[in-house]
């Protein structure tokens, strides 16, 4: 039994919130972390629901990858944790 109390989600969790601000499907999208340097596709990230917002931290070393924030009129992303995020823009044609 793990004695610590890691309840996260993975990054699939972030589509509705993130779909939001973003109109490309971010957890399709791999991002490289700023720790460590691993690519892995947001969707493999481990979200953590319960801080003010939602944070995302990389599924290698835990780092934070991302921290999104709603209040009221306001957004705040904070992508710093990510040195890219790699986009699949073939997406892009099949709203035409
Ligand atoms: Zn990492």
């Amino acid at each position: 039994m793990n004695s610590h109390n890691y309840d996260y989600l993975d990054g699939n969790a972030a589509a509705g919130e993130l779909s939001n601000i973003f109109t490309m499907d971010v957890t399709a999208a791999e991002g490289q972390c700023a720790h460590c340097g691993a690519i892995k596709r947001f969707a493999e990230a481990h979200l953590y629901m319960q801080a003010p917002g939602v944070v995302a931290r990389c599924a290698v070393c835990e780092h934070v990858l991302l921290r999104f924030v709603k209040a009221r009129q306001r957004a705040f992303l904070d992508l710093s944790g990510m040195t890219c995020l790699i986009l699949d823009t073939s997406q892009l044609q099949q709203h035409a």
